[in-house]
């Protein structure tokens, strides 16, 4: 198994409006956003990053967000310019840029390709207007069939998202949509089931009973049409939620899953560094005001920089491998934790068919086992 390298996660937190589902850390600014004030404070936080993890290669960067494709083609390119003063960049490295399907971003895909973004992630989220608008969705289908062919002609590399287990939504009609999607897709394809997050919109329609999700029967039979339909497409999934043809895996979310090291920067985003040999959790600021305001101040917005315990790293480890499709390495486990994995729940777990060992030494969920992935990794953790 490749080693995770290092990847630096970049998050712009802002949206043109709010989704009825979304929990992100995603703020709408009516006034508009200065782009120049929050470039010069992403700068002087991956300077701060960098002096706290130096030398790395970075293997991977990620525009996350809120809406990276608000973002102009020149804060992106300032941004990368950063990371570039601050690490070594590997000559082949994915840089992934998250991008809403409307005809005003796609407009500016060329400029991102030119500041040296190599990869997209278009959030399609629905292949039907109706659920689109459900969703709260500013692009129609027609404009974001016609983003991920123009994202397709211009990148290298292209990804786009779908949500499924929408309301009213039948396994019949998910299985052509998606088909559809498989056929106009690039080679990577996240699908997300619909959650209802607390304090969101979704939620309060949810509990008013004015909004009803699939139940435990259809839901399952909606994964079961999502495994079957990208199996059989050659793209099966590699990560509980993530779907490729071989060698298009996202190398970025591997490094997370992985367990591997990487710098959050910008308002909210999380990062996992070793300093000194401990693994360090660091977390930033989420209000955007508030975090440049810090990052002027301090030169950075971090709120927790701390060592993890023994314990949580060994907890996070199984949480991010089990996602996976190749499992976790069970001597890699016993490093980290300084124990190992209780040989009797593995069996109990092996038997009931929710896990199974891939040679002596990995451990994976298997397809039965991934609808009750944390049920299954909280059994083995203890
Ligand atoms: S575009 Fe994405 S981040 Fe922004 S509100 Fe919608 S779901 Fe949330």
């Amino acid at each position: 198994m490749s080693e995770p390298g290092f990847g630096v996660y970049v998050h712009w937190p802002f949206c043109a409006a709010k989704c009825p589902y979304c929990d992100f850390n995603s703020h709408v600014r009516h006034k508009g956003v200065d782009q120049g004030r929050y470039l010069a404070a992403f700068r002087r936080e991956i300077a701060h990053m960098a002096a706290l993890a130096p030398g790395r290669k970075v293997a991977s960067v990620f525009f996350g967000g809120g809406t990276p494709s608000l973002m102009t083609p020149e804060t992106v390119g300032g941004i990368l310019d950063a990371i570039g003063a601050a690490w070594e960049v590997e000559p082949n490295a994915e840089i992934t840029l998250e991008a809403n399907p409307t005809s005003v971003e796609a407009e500016r895909f060329r400029g991102y390709r030119a500041a040296g973004v190599n990869r997209v992630s278009l959030g399609v989220q629905a292949l039907n207007a109706a659920d689109l608008a459900n969703l709260g969705r500013m692009h129609t289908v027609e404009e974001a069939l016609a983003a991920v062919e123009l994202a397709m002609s211009i990148f290298p590399r292209a990804s786009f998202d779908l949500i499924y287990a929408r309301p009213g939504q039948s396994p019949a009609a998910w299985r052509k949509e998606l088909s559809q999607a498989i056929e106009r897709a690039p080679e990577h394809l996240s699908l997300y089931q619909l959650t209802i997050e607390e304090g969101t919109p979704f939620h309060a329609l949810y509990r008013a009973g004015k909004l009803k999700t699939p139940d435990e029967e259809t839901s399952r039979a909606l994964w079961d049409v999502t495994q079957e339909t990208t199996e059989r497409a050659g793209m099966p999934a590699y990560e509980i939620s993530n779907h490729a043809r071989p060698g298009a895996e996202s190398r970025h979310n591997l490094v997370y899953w992985r367990y591997g090291e990487y710098a959050g920067v910008g308002p909210g985003a999380h990062g996992r560094l070793l300093v000194d040999d401990l693994r360090r959790e660091l977390s930033t600021e989420r209000n955007p005001e508030l975090w440049a305001a810090a990052v002027e101040a301090d030169g950075h917005g971090l709120v927790i920089d701390e060592p993890l315990s023994v314990e949580a790293q060994a907890d996070e480890f199984l949480l991010m491998g089990l996602r996976l499709a190749e499992g976790i390495d069970l001597a890699r486990f016993h490093r980290l934790s300084g124990r190992r994995l209780d040989p009797r729940r593995i069996d109990d777990l092996t038997m009931d068919g929710m896990v199974e060992r891939v040679g002596r030494d990995r451990l994976r969920v298997t397809r039965e086992g991934f609808p009750v992935l944390d049920a299954v990794v909280a059994d083995l953790a203890g």
